[in-house]
């Protein structure tokens, strides 16, 4: 598609939407393959039709903050690198923890002197052999991402539900009054939600090309004026780019980026990071940096970017076009990133499909968890942007796996020179389902060579750290805000007992069982039942297809 499409054609394309003879994924696809060149329009309700919003939290949902909380006898996972110690006792006065303390010793009963002691006002829990983590952030958590009418209640239940606290919703697609409206209410606590950090899609809400760095600059102001955290990158011309960041970093607002294949010869990850960008998401645009013996990726005669089959089957093939580990080039670009702070959050899960499709069409969750409206969206289609699967082959498959491999020596190397590496999922695409999509991501990163104490990290202070709150969240430390994980199966010696139905095991009674699951989330001190919110979103789905049967 060419770059220089005039706003006349995409009114045009505006008003097709709007006319829904093209899906709602489509529509974001164009839009976005149309805008990411020369000109940057859009208006915010071209991106995807909001679902209900979050309803308010009842009575029952949640119980907290509390003047006093005491979790008595847990084994703690700090998310500041130091291993697991129990039994502790954790102090968490309204929404804050004010104290931690050694109480005992693994396999002999606690003694009760020298415990920090309850008073009339004080809740107790008892978790004794239970495991608590900080609160999972999520870097790349659309709430509804593209496909129509997604329940907001849906997708913040299961997040909830999979320990995920805070999230940074990259892009508000669903309009960012949609979005600041359940950041407001998220703060506040009258919804069941993690905390939201709104990011906004360069150039949405303009009704006018972006095309020079004063406009880059007004838009930057203007979004944060509105009240977002910071901005969604696709990339666009560098003028725009380099003031658009410039002033993003004046503004103290963030910033992530796709490095979307039409523009990154002009600007991949590195040349972004050197102009101020913070974050990468997904991968594209590191194996470009990488280059040594092209410019520009090899792609075939027969290539069309508007075919997702040719899209998704050559980025399979772009990691082997890359230098290889350990090079000088390898190095460098590693150490550049590095000495810039520079944040990758690679969201691995995302592409999961593209190495084994047939698993995640049939991952376990999709029964009873996957909104048939996902489903639908999920299924292939020509029209579709992000289904590619025309004809996924054997071939296809291990491309994306000798790919992976070397992604994944990029992420760890970068991680092992002291690099961040954070956590993302971008569910709610590509067969991946909010939450469950999440913790196969953990899965993910320490498949490549992080163990499960650098994974927590990622997931956890990481995530703080490059969404500047680790002053407040990111791990359980005297101080900071009370959003924990607590889970009676052991994450560090499986990651798997996090995903909301379990881990497949026997157990000593040689019986086969579904271990684990979060048992409660706490966010803000309040305490919920993991496992009641996965009840309501079983309702809602259940609900959702009786519904939908003609
Ligand atoms: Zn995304």
């Amino acid at each position: 598609m060419p770059t220089n499409r005039n706003t006349n054609t995409l009114g045009q394309l505006v008003a097709l939407i709007f006319s829904r003879r093209l899906s709602r994924f489509t529509a974001l696809y164009l839009l976005l393959a149309t805008t990411i060149g020369l000109t940057l329009t859009f208006s915010t309700s071209a991106y995807a039709k909001a679902g209900a919003s979050a309803p308010s939290k009842s009575a029952q949902e949640g119980q907290g903050p509390y003047t006093k909380l005491i979790l008595r006898g847990v084994n703690l996972v700090s998310g500041e690198g130091a291993p697991t110690r129990g039994p502790v006792d954790i102090v968490i006065e309204d929404n804050i923890i004010t104290n931690i303390v050694s109480v005992g010793h693994p396999g002999v009963p606690i003694k009760s002197q020298g415990r920090p002691l309850a008073d009339s006002n004080t809740k107790e829990i008892a978790l004794e052999g239970y495991y608590v983590l900080p609160g999972f952030v999520d870097m790349h958590g659309h709430i509804g991402g593209s496909a129509d009418d997604i329940p907001a209640e849906y997708v913040f239940k299961l997040w909830l539900a999979h320990g995920i606290t805070t999230v940074r919703e990259p892009g508000s697609f669903n309009g960012l009054d949609w979005v600041l409206d359940h950041v407001e209410r998220s703060a506040q606590n009258t919804i069941v939600a993690p905390r939201i950090v709104p990011y906004l899609g360069f150039g949405m809400g303009s009704d006018r090309p972006i095309y020079n760095a004063e406009q880059a600059r007004d838009w930057v102001k203007a979004t944060k004026q509105k009240g977002a955290k910071g901005i969604k990158f696709f990339g666009a011309t560098r003028n725009v780019m380099e003031a658009a960041l410039d002033e993003a970093n004046q503004q103290g607002l963030g910033s992530m980026m796709h490095h979307a294949q039409l523009n990154v010869k002009s600007m991949n990850a590195l040349d972004s990071a050197r102009l101020g960008l913070t974050t990468m998401e997904h991968w594209y645009g590191l194996p470009e940096a990488l280059f040594t013996q092209r410019t520009i990726q090899d792609y075939p005669s027969t290539y069309n970017y508007n075919d997702e089959q040719h899209r998704f089957a050559e980025a399979g093939k772009l990691w082997a076009q890359a230098a290889k580990p350990g090079s000088d080039k390898w190095n460098a670009v590693r150490d550049e990133l590095i000495a810039l702070d520079f944040t990758i959050n690679p969201t691995m899960t995302i592409y999961q499909a593209s190495r084994d499709l047939m698993r995640e069409r049939n991952a376990p969750w999709h029964k009873e968890y996957t909104l048939p409206t996902l489903w639908d969206f999920f299924t292939p289609s020509r029209y579709a942007h992000g289904s590619y699967w025309f004809d996924w082959g054997t071939k296809e498959e291990i491309e994306w796996r000798n790919n992976y491999q070397q992604w994944m020596a990029f992420l760890n190397d970068f991680k092992n020179h002291g690099g961040r590496v954070t956590a993302g999922s971008d569910s709610g695409y590509i067969y991946k389902i909010y939450g469950f999509g999440y913790i196969a991501e953990l899965e993910l990163l320490q498949e490549a060579g992080f163990n499960p104490w650098e994974v927590i990290q990622a997931a956890t202070l990481n995530g703080a750290e490059a969404l500047g709150l680790d002053d407040q969240i990111g791990s359980v430390t005297i101080g900071k805000k009370a959003d924990m994980v607590i889970i009676k199966e052991n994450p560090i010696h499986n990651l798997k007992v996090l995903y909301g139905t379990g881990h497949y095991r026997l157990n000593d009674q040689n019986e086969p069982i579904q271990a684990g699951g979060v048992d409660y989330t706490i966010k803000d001190g309040i305490v919920y039942d993991a496992k009641a919110l996965l009840a309501d979103v079983r309702k809602m789905v259940q609900t959702a297809k009786t519904k939908s049967k003609p």
